[in-house]
């Protein structure tokens, strides 16, 4: 081992403390430096070069050191870094909120409020259809309605939304009131008492990612779409996995052509290069915030708007057009479906696998998933499994080639 890789894994073993990972395991274990990448790879402080199997926990889009967008952040440098969105108005906050609203048919989401991450574009949309209600005369719906299994983040009013047991059972109470339901069934079936006290409906539209990849099914979300319609509640749409081309659509709406009342983005805005989302929503709901400076949105962060994020989310829209991106993506989505159709059919240990455009889930058997990937970086891919489903969802920029090597590095991992 390098000098530096020991030293970098001693300050991290001594002072760091990782999200989502029981820290005894962590210290007993020998973590991955990774310094560098290019593309769909990656390399560690070693050398040794790895395919990024899941995109960087889901964010990456376009590959690392991509050329426009690296300088696109350094034009940005050159201007300036960072200016405060509170009282203040920036070039390329104003460019990108102007291409984002024109992604969406004209006259739907034509209003957009940026945050941090995940989880804020969530309290983001969770706040506004709390205010939203207070500001229309019905400041008795102040509820929301999640599904079984979901996950919005991990900010207390996001958590709440939560339905994973392990990550939010614990905290349950300490946020805001949500009913929970398995899905349309259930849903059609609540007491019109609760209903009248809902704000709004939040769901991952399509699949359920952190659920080990689950999909809904086909047509569910337009029936929920006529569901809130019919009983005045909103619709929240939380596509910071889905969003950005994941599923083979910028986003994951447009399969089923419904367009919801806030729609979160993170992830994937800035393709993957730095932390930041953004909560879109339509005139009818702004509107409700304008007039007197009490019906103002009280609700921002520091970094809201950040210059660099929105200038290398700008260039992550280029890219999708000059790369043509998403036309590129469709038979590489159809040949993940081949080879892990085959993987399911062939391979002792493979259970189960689902899809959803370029997002897989791989569950598997007598071996944990753990373990799996952990074997799999000795055959060049990483990435990370829930419970016992691999998931493999590498950025769109992913080649064919690079995608058999990805699911050969799987087959190989999951018979150890
Ligand atoms: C990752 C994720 C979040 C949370 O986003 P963060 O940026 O991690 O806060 C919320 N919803 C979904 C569907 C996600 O995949």
């Amino acid at each position: 081992m390098r000098d530096d890789t020991r030293r970098w894994i001693e300050a991290d073993k001594k002072h760091c403390w990782h999200p989502f990972t029981p820290q005894d395991a962590w210290v007993a274990g020998e973590p991955l430096v990774l310094v560098r990448g290019q593309g769909a790879w990656l390399w560690d402080s070693e050398g040794r070069r790895y395919l990024d199997g899941n995109s960087s926990i889901w964010t990456n889009i376009h590959g690392h050191h991509h050329p426009a967008l690296d300088a696109a952040i350094t034009r940005q440098l050159d201007e300036v870094a960072h200016t405060s969105y509170l009282g203040f108005a920036n070039p390329r906050a104003s460019e990108l909120a102007e291409r984002l609203c024109a992604l969406f048919p004209a006259g739907t989401l034509e209003r957009v409020f940026f945050s941090d991450d995940g989880s804020t574009a969530i309290e983001c949309a969770m706040k506004m259809a709390i205010q939203y209600r207070q500001q229309t005369g019905e400041p008795e719906r102040t509820g929301f309605i999640a599904f079984d299994q979901a996950y919005h983040g991990d900010t207390m009013g996001a958590a709440s939304l939560g339905g994973v047991s392990r990550f939010h059972e614990r905290f349950r109470g300490h946020g805001v009131p949500v009913t929970f339901v398995s899905g349309m069934e259930a849903l059609r079936q609540l007491p019109a008492e609760a209903v009248r006290g809902t704000a709004a409906v939040v769901i991952e539209p399509l699949i359920q990612g952190v659920n080990e990849m689950t999909p809904w099914p086909a047509g569910m979300l337009r029936e929920l779409r006529a569901w809130c319609d019919a009983h005045g509640v909103h619709l929240i749409l939380d596509e910071v996995m889905t969003g950005f081309g994941r599923t083979g659509k910028m986003f994951a709406c447009q399969h089923e052509e419904v367009t919801p009342d806030f729609l979160c983005v993170a992830k994937g805005l800035t393709g993957g290069y730095m932390p930041m989302a953004a909560t879109f929503t339509s005139a009818a709901v702004y509107d409700a915030f304008r007039g007197a400076d009490e019906r103002a949105f009280y609700y921002g962060h520091s970094y809201t708007a950040n210059p660099l994020g929105c200038a290398v989310a700008l260039a992550s829209l280029d890219v999708f057009e000059s790369e043509k991106t998403l036309h590129h993506l469709q038979p590489k989505i159809a040949l993940m479906g081949e080879l892990l159709a085959e993987l399911e059919a062939t391979h002792p240990r493979v259970r189960a696998v689902r899809q959803c455009g370029f997002v897989a889930g791989i569950e598997v058997e007598g071996v944990t998933g753990a373990a799996v990937c952990l074997a799999a970086r000795q055959h060049g891919l990483l990435t990370r499994p829930i419970r016992n489903t691999i998931v493999l969802m590498p950025p769109l920029c992913t080649t064919e080639e690079e995608l058999r090597l990805a699911v050969h590095a799987l087959d190989l991992a999951a018979r150890e």
